[in-house]
């Protein structure tokens, strides 16, 4: 016999594992409710880590809610607990050290870690990932004293530390192997743009460039690329993430670079199992296989409509529209719905220099707007995407969205 005297497990202490405890308590769950992480601290945001340098563990105010949060709401939260290994049979997890929960419902927000840099060198001292609160205070640490800084991997995370590393006053070198920055998630007519503001703030870029060492005796003092040698006392490297899947895995439920969820992020092997965030990988209205997105939006809705349906209210698609945003220096990118490759990209500059936008048409329709230093443009982009209004390129020349919503707003009122 199951029953909710059982309650709900949630693996996992990022934005998507406190989403889910949260919504369920929010929405009135009254079953025991246990949150696991592996980490030693309360659940924070990851986003700051890497936007700016983080010396004190108390100059850290990312917590995402303080302690009594969890208290006041019978929330059991187990930091610096890992769960080990799920048995969907028993329905119980158990952890290092050897506790065994039973669940009626689990869910696994596992998250994502690091790809490691396979190169000679990568343990030196003063080479580091950046994902977890430990990495940042111990790269901000860094900061305080490194003169040359080299960056792996032109992405989202290495480029806003560099610029953090700039910001210090620090010589900074980018060392991204494609052929252009930031290729996983922005168009390749826009990277110019951003590319080229990040080399006017003094970042120097080296792309198409393989690192094939870091050298340094005890420390490291340099890193061999295919073209070079770059003096380095400071490496940070943000190559990308692989999805903490294992658990499952282990468990006997169905993996495919993540945990395969249907649209109701259920497992499709286990109907008490779902999975949210970095880890999930599930079908998207806006995508045309299953996805796994990795940002916080995705975390924080995907867990609240596990949270809710475990609640009790009546089960949902997931299909919020994906969005995400990234500081680096002065460039602020935003990019709203999900571009394919083979979309029709048009950029539209803005009315003042800095701005830009850029917009993917899908059959003829926009489906994805991409843009910088124009946060209005951006939410004009994520209202239209999100209602499903229809936008051609032909409705968009010579325009803006901002400009086009307000003139169907206004057409609305005159009808
Ligand atoms: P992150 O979230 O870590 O920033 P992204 O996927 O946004 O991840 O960016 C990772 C970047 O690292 C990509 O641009 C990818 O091409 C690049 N990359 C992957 N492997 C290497 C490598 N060995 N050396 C340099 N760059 C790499």
């Amino acid at each position: 016999m199951t029953s909710d005297s059982e309650g709900v497990v949630v693996v996992g202490g990022g934005q998507a594992g406190f989403s889910v405890v949260s919504t369920l308590r929010a929405a009135g769950y009254v079953g025991p409710v246990t949150l696991f992480a592996d980490e030693p601290h309360l659940p924070y945001q990851r986003p700051p880590l890497s936007k700016k340098a983080h010396t004190e563990a108390a100059d850290l105010s990312v917590s995402l809610v303080p302690e009594s949060f969890y208290a006041e709401r019978d929330i059991e939260l187990r930091l610096g607990d890992d769960v080990v290994a799920v048995d969907p049979a028993a329905r119980t997890v158990r952890t290092r050290g050897g506790r065994s929960v039973t669940y009626a419902h689990l869910v696994l927000a596992t998250g994502a870690r690091n790809r490691p840099l396979p190169v000679p060198g990568a343990d030196l001292a003063g080479v580091h990932a950046l994902r977890s609160l430990d990495d940042a205070l111990a790269v901000g640490r860094a900061l305080t004293t490194a003169r040359d800084v080299v960056v792996v991997g032109g992405g989202f995370i290495g480029l806003e530390l560099a610029q953090v590393a700039r910001a210090h006053g620090a010589r900074v070198t980018v060392v991204e192997l494609a052929d252009r920055l930031l290729s996983r998630a922005l168009s390749a007519e826009v990277e110019p743009h951003v590319r080229e503001r990040h080399e006017q703030a003094g970042v120097r870029i080296r792309t198409g460039t393989s690192v094939l060492a870091l050298e340094g005796s005890g420390r490291v003092e340099r890193v061999v690329t295919s073209d070079a040698v770059l003096p380095a006392d400071l490496v940070v490297y943000g190559i990308g993430a692989a999805p903490r899947d294992e658990l499952a895995r282990a468990a006997g439920l169905a993996v495919d670079d993540g945990v395969l969820v249907d649209e109701q992020l259920r497992s499709v092997s286990d109907p008490r199992v779902f999975a949210v965030g970095d880890c999930a990988r599930h079908p998207h209205p806006h995508a045309d296989g299953p996805v796994r997105l990795e940002s916080v939006q995705n975390a924080t809705d995907q867990g609240a409509l596990v949270g809710r349906r475990l609640a009790g209210q009546p089960p949902a698609r997931y299909e919020s529209l994906p969005w995400f945003w990234s500081d680096q220096g002065a460039v602020k990118l935003q990019i709203a719905g999900l571009r394919a490759p083979s979309d029709d990209v048009r950029l539209c500059v803005g009315d003042v220099p800095e701005r830009l936008a850029a917009y993917a048409f899908r059959g003829g329709l926009l489906a994805a707007v991409e843009t910088l230093n124009w946060p209005a443009e951006h939410l004009a982009a994520r209202r239209l995407l999100e209602r499903r209004t229809p936008v051609s390129a032909d409705d968009l020349a010579g325009t803006t969205l901002g400009a086009l919503a307000r003139a169907r707003r206004a057409a609305e009122v005159r009808a």
